[in-house]
């Protein structure tokens, strides 16, 4: 049968609109899986608007130093301390849920080790710096606090070995303030330290990605009906030397509950990373002293 010039007319219509309309389905496709992209690309973005959004019990907190850019030191500072990270992933492993109710806030007794030690010159100390979370104060109240130690990847073992060697003399100056242990088995551990350079931080000034030489991370969880918390350290593979002997200071720093930073360039926990790391400056433990002093509600039962 012969088709009329309108029928042709008509189906070659339809087979133009229907091209059109595949062309809309894949661009939109298209613009879609970009968004979906960028989105993917910068993470801390993202994950820094649902920490303002997420009011409650937040259950993981990551502070972190710079490296690179020493310039800008307090612009940098702050940045640091309201870096929040948290995913929908570890909203859905949070151990503590909005529901759940806190353990009231109370101190714990001082350890020894701090109520033995005094600051003959009164250096003073940075506490007003210092930021207590959702829990109160970040201290332990069970002692050794456990710290492990792990290369994690393929490293030649000498190499392996002077690393784990580095961290294990900045545990060991730690110590003479709180008492700590080096484990072996991660899961018993309430400190762990991973040779492991952390997720770039998306800088939303400069709309870049950037590096960082380290990153500490909390989280909390119960056991035995009292809440508990745990921390994770990860330093850059590129730090070595006296660098990584500040890094590891200052990140062990904060995971002892030194959840801030100084603005003084001689103490440990100073926000950025100097040209000569100075040790645990008495100022240091002087505010770590006033810390272990403060209310919290970990280590004690939930209601
Ligand atoms: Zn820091």
């Amino acid at each position: 049968m012969k088709k009329s010039r309108c029928d042709l007319f008509s189906s070659l219509f339809l087979k133009s609109l229907f091209f059109k309309s595949l062309l809309l389905v894949l661009n939109l496709i298209l613009i879609v899986g970009l968004f979906a992209l960028i989105n993917l690309r910068s993470p801390a973005f993202s994950e820094t608007n649902l920490g303002v959004t997420y009011s409650g019990e937040t259950n993981l907190a990551s502070l972190d130093i710079e490296i690179q850019n020493s310039s800008n030191f307090f612009a940098e500072a702050n940045k640091d301390l309201v870096t929040k990270r948290l995913t929908d992933k570890e909203l859905d492993h949070q151990y503590i849920t909005r529901k759940q109710s806190l353990p009231a806030l109370k101190a714990h007794l001082l350890p020894s080790t701090l109520r033995e030690w005094q600051d003959t010159n009164n250096s003073g100390d940075y506490f007003s710096e210092i930021k207590p979370t959702p829990v109160g104060y970040l201290v332990w109240s069970q002692f050794p606090v456990k710290i492990y130690i792990t290369t994690l990847n393929k490293l030649p073992q000498k190499q392996a070995q002077t690393w784990v060697e580095t961290v294990s003399q900045v545990v060991n100056e730690w110590q003479n303030y709180l008492p700590l242990q080096i484990v072996y088995k991660a899961d018993i551990a309430d400190i762990i330290i991973e040779r492991k350079a952390p997720p770039l931080q998306f800088d939303r000034k400069r709309k870049i990605s950037r590096a960082r030489s380290a990153q500490t991370t909390y989280e909390f969880y119960t056991k035995n009906n009292t809440l508990y918390h745990r921390f994770t350290i990860l330093l850059s593979p590129s730090q070595t030397g006296k660098y990584l002997l500040a890094a590891t200071r200052h990140e062990i720093g904060h995971a002892l509950g030194i959840w801030g930073h100084s603005p003084v360039k001689s103490d440990a926990l100073y926000f950025s990373q100097v040209r000569n790391p100075p040790p645990i400056s008495p100022r240091d433990v002087n505010t770590l002293k006033r810390i272990y002093k403060q209310p919290t509600s970990l280590g004690w039962s939930l209601p």
